[in-house]
């Protein structure tokens, strides 16, 4: 193993900002028990960021004993899908099954709390049949309540502004906006035009609710945010209910606060968003202790894009073959893989909170997966490249069974017959006529072992007439087989093979990095950057053990690579994904370490 990489693992208890005010919310009895989030929109994929997030929010939970919500942050109807909703919640569930599944609170029975004045106190349920996750349109009738309270404190009113009006009145940061002729209406009139917003009588962008907060203020998100705009769509879950919904600012620290959120973490970019957070809740003199708000850096990841406008983008226009291609970091890409769960989350802890943003290195990632797998892994023979050999001093129906262990790391992972004949495969790259320096491996008139075999000698070269070499004829050592006379023979190469007649073919994806560039999200033609190679597919010989093979078992193919079965094979003809290499080949052609 690379010394410059120490092992990853899941620290029981990993130390950073967020943990730190944690703790001492726990110690100080500011908070009973920690309840955290994860808020995705319904909108797209959940990728590896999020991942950084959910093994955020699920791990404080975990080590502290609290829980956590799975919440989908629903108020942007022209955006979202049911079909999303179902693959958030499917991919949270496999990355924290066994380690933080005992954390996810579902949404408690009946009908979602609906008055503003009362006790939004959550109960929780178990994971019954029927375990939904909560949704942020569940709160809509109770949004709508705190609404009309704040307009009842003359905090909010009903702008007729257009949205381009709005915007240009803002301001920027260094120049203060201009207010709303429409920011002093009277409460009565307030009520009644945000009651007919609701009731449907005017047309989109025509009005809005609009916070009343200070158009001078430094800070922009605090220059009278907008609170509701007219919508007139449909809406996933709340059907044609609502032709108003509140903005994202709105709906999210009420939402916190209806579940009981305690510590509401977001990334960066929501650090300006804060004193709106928290200006909301304390406006609405709410009578339970209130959520905060904490921010982290995003993760970034090189030679790869994370937004979910590029994710969609290589989708729809079939630069990749869907939401779950091996090559995109989502969660279900990196599943199909062949990328464990637990790999995901060691990496996640291994870089840690921060306040910093920066570039990932996608080392660290492959390390926590060749690291899993190393452990995990079967190993099985398959030649990716084949060259035939010919064991000629074997008779033509020779045939012979090895043992050979599944798992060097794991002894319970038993043994399994490897079946040896007289023709095999050989990888093409493992023979070489005019070999260089130190290659031992095999050669005219050299010997190597083969792997749980016997050692063999190359007597014959044979070529085609474009001179090309198309079979080589050796002769084998049977007393070299373990318990032999010359098991002890020492031979500096050890080769993979598979026997010709118990071959299995088997088609395999070898993936490489989907951008040749480390930053692609930051280059303007950044499609002009995708890897050409990103993938290249090869008919691959393999030992008869991996015929049929569940969908998702992962193998490492000895000497070669770790791989995992897709579901696109068929029994008999097994379909592989490689989901990393042995050692890091792109280092070495970038001269990278
Ligand atoms: P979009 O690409 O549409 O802006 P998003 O990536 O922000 O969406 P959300 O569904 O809003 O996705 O994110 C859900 C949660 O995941 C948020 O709390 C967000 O902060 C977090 N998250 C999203 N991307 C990352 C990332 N790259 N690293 C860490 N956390 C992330
Ligand atoms: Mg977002």
């Amino acid at each position: 193993m690379n010394p410059s990489h120490p092992p990853l693992s899941e620290p029981e208890h990993p130390s950073d900002f967020i943990r730190d005010f944690v703790a001492s919310d726990l110690a100080s009895g500011v908070v009973a028990q920690v309840v955290t989030r994860f808020p995705p929109e319904p909108n797209g994929y959940l990728h590896i960021g999020h991942a950084k997030s959910i093994c955020l929010n699920f791990g404080i939970a975990r080590e502290f004993d609290g829980v956590c919500h799975l919440r989908m942050d629903d108020t942007n109807p022209t955006k979202e899908d049911i079909e999303y909703v179902d693959a958030i919640v499917e991919d949270v569930r496999w990355l924290i099954d066994g380690w933080a599944d005992h954390c996810l609170r579902f949404k408690p029975g009946g009908a979602a709390p609906i008055d503003g004045a009362g006790d939004f106190h959550m109960t929780s349920v178990g994971p019954g049949p029927d375990a939904e996750p909560f949704f942020a349109s569940d709160y809509f009738e109770a949004l709508h309540e705190f609404a009309l309270r704040l307009i009842r404190k003359g905090k909010a009113y009903v702008c007729d502004l257009s949205p381009g009006e709005t915007e240009a009145s803002r301001g920027a940061p260094d120049r203060p906006g201009t207010p709303s002729p429409w920011r002093d209406r009277p409460v009565e009139e307030n009520l009644d035009l945000f009651a007919r917003m609701r009731a449907g009588e005017f047309p989109d962008g025509t009005r809005t609710l609009r916070a009343k907060i200070d158009m001078a203020s430094p800070n922009v998100w605090l220059r009278d945010p907008l609170l509701y705009r007219i919508r007139h769509t449909e809406h996933h879950q709340a059907g044609k209910a609502w032709c108003i919904y509140p903005l994202y600012d709105f709906a999210h620290g009420l939402s916190d606060y209806i579940e009981g959120v305690t510590h509401s973490i977001c990334t960066l970019e929501f650090e300006v968003h804060r004193p709106l957070y928290d200006w909301l809740l304390q406006t609405l003199d709410l009578p339970r202790p209130l959520p905060r708000q904490f921010e982290f850096a995003r993760l970034n990841l090189g030679y790869t894009v994370m937004s979910k406008r590029k994710l969609r983008q290589l989708v729809t226009e079939n630069r990749v073959r869907g939401w779950d291609d091996p090559r995109l970091p989502t969660i279900r890409g990196l599943r199909r893989r062949g990328v464990t769960a637990a790999a995901l989350r060691a990496f996640a802890y291994h870089i840690g909170i921060t306040k910093f943003n920066g570039l990932t290195d996608v080392a660290v990632l492959e390390h926590a997966m060749r690291e899993d797998l190393n452990r995990t892994a079967r190993r099985r023979l398959a030649v990716l490249d084949p060259l035939k050999v010919v064991l000629t001093n074997l008779p033509g129906d020779y045939c012979e069974e090895f043992d050979a262990v599944n798992n060097p790391e794991d002894p319970d992972a038993g043994t399994r017959k490897l079946p040896f004949s007289r023709e095999i495969f050989i990888e093409r790259a493992d023979f070489m006529e005019t070999p260089p320096p130190k290659f031992f491996r095999l050669r005219p008139g050299g010997e190597v072992r083969l792997k749980y075999a016997c050692i063999i000698r190359c007597e014959e070269v044979v070529k085609n007439d474009a001179g090309e070499v198309v079979e080589l004829r050796c002769t084998a050592d049977l007393d070299s087989r373990r318990g032999g006379p010359n098991s002890g023979r020492k031979i500096k190469g050890t080769i993979h093979w598979v026997s010709a007649a118990h071959a299995v073919e088997a088609e395999v994806r070898l993936f490489d990095r989907l951008f040749t560039v480390p930053e692609p999200e930051s280059e303007e033609d950044w499609l002009a950057h995708l890897n050409p190679d990103s993938l290249r597919v090869v008919t691959a010989k393999c030992e008869p053990s991996l015929a049929d093979p569940d969908p998702g078992t992962r193998y490492q193919f000895e000497r070669l690579a770790y791989f995992a079965s897709d579901a696109d094979g068929a029994p008999g003809r097994p379909v592989f994904n490689r989901t990393i290499t042995l050692k890091d080949a792109w280092s070495k052609q970038t001269g990278k370490s």
